[in-house]
């Protein structure tokens, strides 16, 4: 049984959704298909719940009534009159409710994290009636699945976990019937209801993370990530243009790259994969016969240290000295302690003998954060700064990688360098300003056409 999820891009308009249905007619009837919103719509929700928070009850109802219209217009992908006729009545339902919400919003002037959430569903839940539907009319039995009643969450809004027990009870009672009769389940991603049944969302690009869940809760003997490029790329294609397909990634490689920005992964989509050792495939919806990334638990050796690179923008350092405590005993814990009781992760951590420095990318809480530690450190901080991040198999056997590194970034001033023992990835903070120039500097030195593969001192992957 595969899981095959379709992101924004795969699902866009009339067009996109008939390539979905030949994808979903070749992969057979034991298949689960998990849909974004049409690409673009969660952003519209979003800026709509913004208007509504800042009053602006007209403009917000607009843009509800646009948004139904495109929706309507998608639908009309559904090939049998009936089908459509009831689609159209599920979307105006949906969006008359969303207008009633958004006037009440507008009136109070607040969108609670709640709201957002009911909000920001809308796009899932009215995407995969489109898609189910779409299916069937198609002549592939499917059976549409309100999400809400089998992705079981915590109440942490806009990034709520989810309950992994309850979800795949849930999951197995509402699945598996259909797969047994023949249908194929179709269900929006991201979205999921507490078990008191209030809607939440699992955060940004978390369909992809949905579909690894229903993939582990299935025992799937693959997830397909089907988006809008060949697979995972050496670097970001939009700051490195020549980025190359990598054919294979380990699931650690993926998930470092998919945590230090690599977009086309939700960087939890490996975890519940990995926990059942079901191989990741990323597809591209628009080039079916592509072969795509396999990501597996291990991978065959390269003979490249390197396997592609990930960047990250916007982030922030702190910088906590104190040359009294530092060294003293329980200082770390106390340090970390604040972030933690802010609710703030930190990515990338260094230490000196006076200092400790590490990023954040969620700036929300850090005047707290900063007053908190002020108490106990002097504490500054510098914003505008960017981390790069080059993830391989292959870089802790390969004596010479860090000169290589350094000596292809050449001019970029470095904030923070760190590489942890016997890992896989080298993080580096830079300047924002200087993060595209030193993309292509390391891209062009790793997998360039000049670049010298295999030279080094280099152990053979496998003889770690
Ligand atoms: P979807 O809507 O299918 O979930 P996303 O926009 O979330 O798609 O992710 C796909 C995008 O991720 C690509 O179009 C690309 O611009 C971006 N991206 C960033 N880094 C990488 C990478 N290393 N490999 C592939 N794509 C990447
Ligand atoms: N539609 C959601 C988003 O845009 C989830 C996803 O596409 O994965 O964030
Ligand atoms: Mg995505």
């Amino acid at each position: 049984m595969f899981v095959l999820k379709f992101g924004g891009t795969s699902v866009a308009d009339q067009a996109a959704i008939v390539r979905l249905v030949e994808i979903v007619r070749a992969s057979g009837p034991q298949s689960v298909v998990v849909v974004s919103a049409l690409g673009g719509a969660t952003d519209r929700l979003l800026g709509l719940a913004a208007q509504a928070g800042a009053g602006d009850a007209d403009g917000a109802r607009e843009n509800v009534r646009l948004l139904l219209e495109r929706h309507l217009q998608v639908a009309g992908v559904i090939a049998d009159y009936g089908l459509r006729e009831d689609v159209e009545r599920h979307l105006g339902e949906e969006f008359g409710a969303l207008a009633r919400v958004v006037s009440a919003l507008a009136v109070l002037k607040e969108v609670s994290p709640r709201w957002l959430d009911a909000i920001a569903a809308t796009g899932e839940l009215a995407s995969s009636r489109i898609v189910a539907a779409a299916l069937e009319s198609r002549g592939l039995p499917s059976a549409w699945v309100d999400a809400r009643r089998v992705m079981v969450t915590s109440a942490e809004h806009t990034a709520a976990p989810p309950l992994m027990a309850e979800t795949e009870a849930r999951m197995r009672h509402e699945l598996i019937p259909h797969l047994s009769a023949g249908r194929i389940p179709v269900l929006g991603g991201f979205v999921g209801a507490t078990v008191e049944g209030v809607t939440t969302t699992l955060g940004r690009g978390g369909s992809d993370y949905s579909a690894a869940i229903v993939g582990a809760c299935l025992g799937a003997s693959e997830i397909q990530i089907w988006t809008d490029v060949d697979g995972m790329l050496t670097a970001d294609p939009r700051l490195v243009p020549n980025a190359k397909v990598v054919p294979q990634l380990s699931f650690d490689e993926a998930s470092e790259l998919a945590y230090f920005g690599a977009k086309v992964l939700h960087p939890a989509t490996i975890l519940p994969a990995m926990a059942k050792n079901i191989p990741v495939r990323i597809l591209n919806s628009r080039n079916a016969e592509a072969r795509g990334t396999m990501i597996t638990a291990s991978r065959p050796a390269t003979g490249r240290p390197l396997t592609a690179v990930a960047s990250k923008r916007n982030v922030t350092v702190v910088n906590i000295a104190s040359t009294r405590m530092l060294m003293a005993h329980g200082f770390l814990h106390k340090l970390f302690g604040v972030f933690e009781h802010h609710g703030t992760s930190v990515d990338v951590v260094t230490t000196s003998e006076v200092s400790v420095s590490v990023t954040v990318d969620d700036v929300r809480r850090l005047p707290r954060i900063l007053e908190d530690l002020t108490a106990f450190a002097e504490v500054t901080s510098s914003s505008d700064l960017a981390v790069l991040c080059v993830v391989g198999e292959g870089i802790q056997g390969d004596a010479t990688f860090v000169s290589r590194l350094l000596q292809a970034l050449g001019p970029v001033p470095i904030r923070m360098l760190s590489q942890a023992s016997e890992r896989r990835n080298i993080t580096i903070v830079i300047p924002d300003a200087s993060l595209p120039a030193a993309l292509l500097r390391v891209h062009d030195a790793f997998f360039g056409e000049s670049a010298d593969v295999g030279r080094g001192f280099s152990r053979a992957e496998g003889d770690r």
